[in-house]
């Protein structure tokens, strides 16, 4: 078997066998661009050498002697001679970039007799003395396994006796007592000398950098990338050019585009007599790309041309390492250029505007996530951020503010507050609204917490299980760490970190070429996106981010605030008229309610699910008030609410009386919601509207639960049409929440015209893994034990809820092929899990306003993700 490719016969689609430098230096020496000559080393024989525990595969030591033969005859000069000596660089090179993971070795076949004759035909007595020295440090390090800090410790009297802070600046003389000084370090600690062999040098640089690939850096990075570990490097040999041969050479990096803002300008640095470790190094400022062609017109000129062809050639933005080697200008490495949020954008829906590529490339292109940093404040890159603790990133965004403890404090407080607690409640809605952002101890992703702070759009962190909120003492606690109400803290909702003190946060501006990417996402996706949106505010941002309608409104977050206090009186009352009166304030509310969402969504669907929480959630703790009757603080009033509390607690609320079951026990709560429902669509219609309601039955799991409760519905929406002398267009439907309800999906799809899985209960009751609990303690435990890959409620379950989706979707279609299904669980917002329902099937999502545009994008994704991948994606 070959081991060993040319860069004159391989190319840019054998990065497997290459690596991704390796079959771009093929590329570009195929397109005719001033590389270095050498060779690669497949990654093929990485992998016999490592299936043979080190062993070289047969034939590798003489085809790498034939190949070094082969340049010696290209270039005239010989490896391991003394007039203008052949030195190569030896380097690591895998299929995925893995920066700075494996090693480098330069200026191999410099021994001693070299570098004399390497001074003598550059006329340059400290680049020779130099690049020696580096030969020395790197193949110390690298191969023979001196520990750096020996050799660190061996560089720095010499730093010190010429206040340099690089050993480049040294003088020849220092130099050479240097290079002795590494030479004997070497022996000592290998108990063997530098070998002088060139070829020697090359095998054993060579082994070194196959066995970079299985060292521990590497290992814990591809671990961390999800990088297979049986892949291999590759590695490449290539002729040694040099940017520190004096004022007529130098090094640097030049992208085809702006990297920072997407300008279709070059852009890049370089510094005059330097090599490319010393740019890196940062020990000197470097000049910028356009100062080159000030110097050196015609290197800048051809420079430009070789941009220009590689981002012909590969379709994107690339960067591009080059040397000039005494008024030579070579191309040493070419990739595709890590770019920001914003340059993404820009540079995908350019390059497809030029023709370059097409709209579904640019889509690829581009990530939900990358649209979320675009989207949101962060937490400024140059900040240093030292996290007190992490939580759960469940609401994207940074926010700094003072703590505060309660929502009425954060409600009332005139500043900036994060509102700090164990968990929320509904009625602790108007603190979360006033706050810039939340953090919780407690709960999860789809905790209350969490729905609520991502239909808001604000920024929140929770289930940091580190936290402990002492509300008596006004503080909270981590470990030895105690932050008092008051105090500055900021939290970073992408990342779920929490920072004492208040971190720089920056806002992204969006790219103009952000809609035209958005638009053409939507030409591509199959899959609706529609918006949980509980008020007409919601409803108008999530329209104008491109919801295609209401997937969900959570009626129940319209019973907060100040209307709490008639829902509690509805709850208590036991007389007729006293519940009239209560149902007669809602239905007003709840009209002015539907009428402002369907005026905000007119001409689109609006689901409308009616009530679903257990009623205790409207009423006060039952141990608050226990304590406030036994300190005689209850008045008539607290005993009866007292009551009413105990009368509905339940040991497992979100398996007892909520969803249909509360509407089914209390059917005058559904009947007002209906009657509400239908006289705001009314209304609509007189105004001209469009209003196109659907009404949604929560928590069902018999069939009998659907058909009686839409009984009343079918009844009430007759008789308000026939008051009013119209028909009121209006569609019935039901959460597919429970494992029952998606095995017995064909009995409700005889009633139901939508069904719409309700994810989270669905994925709390298959696992049973309470929503509100097990996710800060048990994932991230779950996780390292690799017992899931990820967390069910962020990402839906493929092989078990989705599985009970697809197969509710597939016999709900059986009974009525033209039935209606969604997604309105929070997993309609996630990409992956977007990409999971795209294939089960479903006809939309929907989620957050917030979410609305990344779930446009990634239901786009979804559809083009089966195009080729990426061949040069380094
Ligand atoms: C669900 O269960 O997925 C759902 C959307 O309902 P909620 O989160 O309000 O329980
Ligand atoms: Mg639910």
């Amino acid at each position: 078997m070959k081991h060993i490719v040319a860069f004159t016969e391989g190319s840019a689609d054998q990065a497997d066998l290459l690596g991704g430098k390796g079959a771009n230096l093929a590329e570009m020496t195929r397109l005719g661009l001033p590389v270095p000559p050498g060779f690669t080393i497949t990654t093929e024989a990485c992998r016999a050498w490592m299936a043979s525990n080190g062993t070289w595969p047969e034939g590798l030591r003489d085809e790498l002697r034939a190949a070094v033969e082969t340049l010696e005859d290209e270039q005239g000069s010989t490896f391991g001679g003394t007039t203008d000596p052949l030195l190569l660089s030896v380097r690591s090179g895998a299929r995925y970039s893995m920066p700075g993971m494996m090693d480098t070795v330069l200026n191999v076949g410099l021994g001693p007799g070299q570098f004399e004759a390497l001074a003598a035909t550059t006329g340059d007595e400290r680049f020779a003395l130099d690049a020696r020295r580096r030969l020395l440090d790197l193949f110390g390090r690298v191969v023979l396994d001196v520990p750096a800090n020996a050799v660190a410790e061996a560089v720095r009297p010499y730093l010190e006796k010429e206040d340099v802070k690089d050993p480049s600046l040294l003088s020849p003389a220092l130099t050479r007592h240097l290079i002795d000084t590494l030479e004997r370090l070497i022996q000592d600690a290998t108990g063997s000398t530098m070998p002088s062999d060139p070829m020697q040098q090359l095998e054993m640089a060579v082994d070194a950098v196959f066995r970079s690939w299985t060292g521990r850096r590497a290992r814990d990075y591809r671990r961390l990338e999800s990088i297979p570990d049986d892949l291999g490097t590759a590695v490449n040999v290539q002729v040694m050019v040099f940017g520190n041969t004096g004022e007529q050479s130098g090094t640097g990096v030049a992208f085809t585009r702006d990297p920072t803002t997407g300008a279709p300008e070059p852009y890049g640095d370089f510094l005059l007599n330097a090599q490319g470790e010393d740019v890196v190094a940062g020990i000197r400022t470097t000049d910028r790309l356009e100062d080159l062609g000030t110097r050196f017109p015609g290197l800048h000129a051809e420079l430009l041309d070789h941009l220009a062809t590689i981002e012909r050639r590969y379709r994107d933005m690339c960067d591009v390492e080059f040397t000039i080697d005494r008024g030579r200008l070579w191309v040493l490495q070419t990739r595709i250029g890590k770019r920001t949020p914003q340059a993404a954008v820009r540079i995908a829906v350019e390059l497809a505007q030029h023709g370059i590529i097409d709209p579904a490339e640019a889509v690829r292109r581009v990530t939900p996530r990358q649209l979320d940093l675009l989207a949101h404040p962060a937490f400024d890159p140059a900040a240093t951020v030292v996290p007190l603790t992490t939580g759960l990133a469940v609401s994207p965004g940074a926010a700094v503010g003072r703590v505060v403890l309660n929502a009425d404090e954060a409600a009332a407080a005139a500043d900036d507050v994060i509102l700090v607690t164990t968990e929320t409640s509904p009625d602790d809605l108007h603190g979360i609204v006033a706050a810039r952002g939340l953090l919780t101890s407690r709960g999860g992703l789809v905790s209350h917490a969490a729905i609520v702070a991502r239909g808001l759009g604000k920024p929140a962190v929770c289930g940091a299980a580190d936290i402990e909120v002492d509300l008596g003492a006004g503080r909270f606690v981590v470990g030895d760490v105690t932050v008092h109400a008051g105090e500055i803290i900021s939290i970073d909702g992408t990342t779920g970190r929490v920072v004492v003190g208040a971190v720089d946060v920056t806002t992204p501006a969006e790219p103009a070429e952000l809609e035209t990417l958005l638009d053409w996402a939507d030409e591509l996706r199959r899959l609706g996106v529609r918006a949980n949106a509980d008020t007409p505010q919601d409803a108008e941002r999530a329209r104008a981010a491109g919801a295609e309608g209401i997937g969900l409104c959570r009626t129940e977050h319209q019973f907060l605030g100040e209307r709490l206090p008639i829902v509690q009186q509805l709850i208590l009352a036991t007389e007729t008229p006293e519940i009239d009166a209560a149902l007669a304030q809602l239905h007003e509310l709840q009209v002015a309610d539907f009428r402002g969402l369907l005026e905000a969504m007119d001409g689109l669907e609006v689901t409308i699910r009616l009530l679903d929480p257990p009623l205790h959630e409207f009423l006060p703790d039952v141990t608050e008030l226990v304590v406030a009757e036994a300190t005689q603080q209850l008045d008539d009033a607290g005993r009866r609410l007292l009551e009413a509390a105990r009368r509905w607690a339940e040991h497992n609320p979100m398996l007892g009386i909520r969803g249909v079951r509360l509407g089914l026990l209390r059917p005058e709560i559904y009947r007002m919601q209906s009657r509400a429902l239908a006289e705001a669509a009314v209304a609509r219609l007189e105004a001209g509207g469009h209003p196109r309601v659907q009404v949604m039955i929560p928590l069902v799991s018999m069939v009998g639960e659907l058909t009686d409760a839409l009984e009343d519905v079918h009844q009430v929406f007759r008789e308000v049409a026939e008051k009013a002398g119209r028909a009121i267009p209006y569609r019935v439907g039901t959460m597919v929440e429970t494992p029952r309800a998606a095995l017995t999906a064909a009995a409700l799809a005889v009633h139901a015209e939508f069904l719409s899985f309700g994810t989270n209960d669905l994925t709390q009751m298959t696992f049973g893994f309470s929503r509100d609990d097990v996710e800060a303690v048990l994932m991230p435990n779950y996780h390292r034990r690799g017992i899931i890959s990820a967390d069910p409620f962020a990402t839906v379950d493929a092989e078990g809820v989705g599985e009970l989706v697809r197969m509710a979707v597939e016999r709900a279609r059986a009974v009525r092929p033209d039935i209606e299904l969604g997604v309105c669980g929070e997993h309609g917002g996630d990409p992956a899990s977007i990409a999971i329902f795209d294939r089960i099937g479903v006809d939309y999502v929907s989620c957050s306003p917030s979410r609305v545009r990344n779930a446009r994008l990634a239901a786009a994704r979804a559809t083009v993700a089966d195009s080729a991948e990426l061949a040069w994606d380094v």
